[in-house]
């Protein structure tokens, strides 16, 4: 963490308001320009061969697609803020996470899954099998039991805490001291946490992805990937991120710089008003179960509060098993302020219907009603409240 002059420590909230922006080399604005651009020219011939033939191509001027002053500065605050190396954007949370499997694997390698990842993440798994890429799945509350899946040929293992839909935690720090032991590449989809609640890199995992289309950029107007990465891993990633043509577009960058003056404040109103819903859930008579780990009676609730020091706004809820596809519909249908809507980390509160059970394989969901998730925005709670109460009451 950044020093000030009295060589104090600053907090994250402080750190968040100036990370990434250079006003002295932006003619005095706070927030940097967006660099829109392919052509870079360069001075002269050596410089250009000298440019040309650096491996990471970092340096400047270069080439729009290898990166830009902002994108580069967004970079390096990133891993700053999660205690990475460095880090690569790319254009979208999932070619983030294809980008960064690849990167491990090659023919005859074994790849270890959690159960509950974000579907599209699972749906790659379908190309590795094309590419004779053997792919197993664990259970999403595993931590040492993965042992018994490790073979000689496994690469990497790929975590997400909480999970998509069903918000389960592995025991993080068990799944990557094993995975270090047998030489296998640990990486974790962190979207759900932000920086803010949760540092993989400290726990020994080697790479932690997010999609910065969600709390990030934080206003459902962008897309980005970024791969934070440990020393160990960066090399790699970032040329495999050249190979394959990943960049991030100028604009998304900038609204991701943007996004991290008021991450702290969006993330502490969406974590405090999902903590009031989820309470209250709890309690009405429609409701069997609430996914939420930091609620006291999740079953996920010991390694929540060993690993994360907070919880974002997207959690899901079971209803009981008593009401057809139709009268849930219909319950959905007069919701005013929850919106239909895929994606989530924006202003706004959404709702959506999952069923997991069309493709886990090792999670059973018999007796489970209905599935929703819920993205808790920046609205009043109590009108939020009173909006679920109401769609309720149509059961
Ligand atoms: C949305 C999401 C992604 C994919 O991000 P995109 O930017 O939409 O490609 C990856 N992981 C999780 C957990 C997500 O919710």
């Amino acid at each position: 963490m950044k020093k000030n002059s009295q060589e104090k420590i600053l907090q994250i909230e402080t750190e968040l308001i100036s990370i990434g922006n250079n006003p002295e080399q932006q003619f005095g604005f706070v927030s940097p320009p967006i660099y829109r651009g392919s052509t870079a020219i360069y001075p002269d011939v050596p410089t250009m061969k000298t440019i040309i033939n650096s491996p990471l191509k970092l340096e400047y001027p270069n080439y729009g697609r290898f990166g830009t002053p902002s994108s580069h500065n967004y970079e390096n605050s990133l891993a700053k803020l999660e205690g990475g190396f460095n880090t690569v954007l790319t254009g979208s949370g999932l070619s983030a996470i294809t980008t960064a499997i690849l990167t491990f694997l090659k023919t005859g390698d074994h790849i270890l899954v959690s159960d509950s990842v974000y579907l599209p993440t699972r749906n790659f798994t379908h190309t590795l099998a094309r590419f004779g890429i053997q792919v197993d799945y664990f259970n999403p509350r595993w931590g040492k039991e993965i042992k018994n899946l490790i073979k000689p040929n496994t690469r990497v293992c790929f975590l997400e805490s909480p999970g998509s839909l069903t918000f389960e935690i592995q025991d993080i720090a068990k799944i990557a001291e094993i995975s270090q032991k047998n030489n296998i590449i640990t990486m974790i989809d962190n979207t759900w946490s932000t920086p803010m609640f949760f540092k993989p890199l400290e726990l020994g995992i080697d790479i932690s992805i997010h999609s910065g289309t969600k709390y990030l950029t934080g206003h459902a107007d962008s897309f980005l990937g970024a791969i934070i990465c440990n020393s160990k891993t960066y090399p790699e990633i970032r040329t495999q991120a050249l190979q394959m043509g990943q960049f991030a577009a100028p604009e998304d960058v900038q609204l991701g710089l943007r996004g991290l003056r008021t991450l702290d404040v969006r993330l502490q109103r969406h974590q405090k008003s999902a903590l009031t819903l989820a309470h209250w859930l709890e309690s009405q008579p429609e409701i069997q179960e609430v996914l939420h780990p930091a609620l006291p009676t999740s079953k996920d609730h010991h390694l929540w509060k060993k690993y994360f020091s907070g919880s974002s706004g997207l959690f899901g809820f079971h209803l009981k098993n008593q009401w057809s596809s139709d009268q849930i519909n219909q319950m959905i249908h007069k919701l005013e302020l929850f919106k239909l809507g895929h994606s989530w980390g924006g202003f706004e509160s959404l709702v959506m219907i999952s069923d997991p059970a069309n493709f886990r394989t090792t999670s059973s969901f018999k007796e489970k009603g209905a599935l929703l998730r819920l993205h808790i925005g920046l609205e009043n709670v109590e009108d939020l409240k009173n909006d679920l109460r109401n769609a309720l009451n149509s059961l």
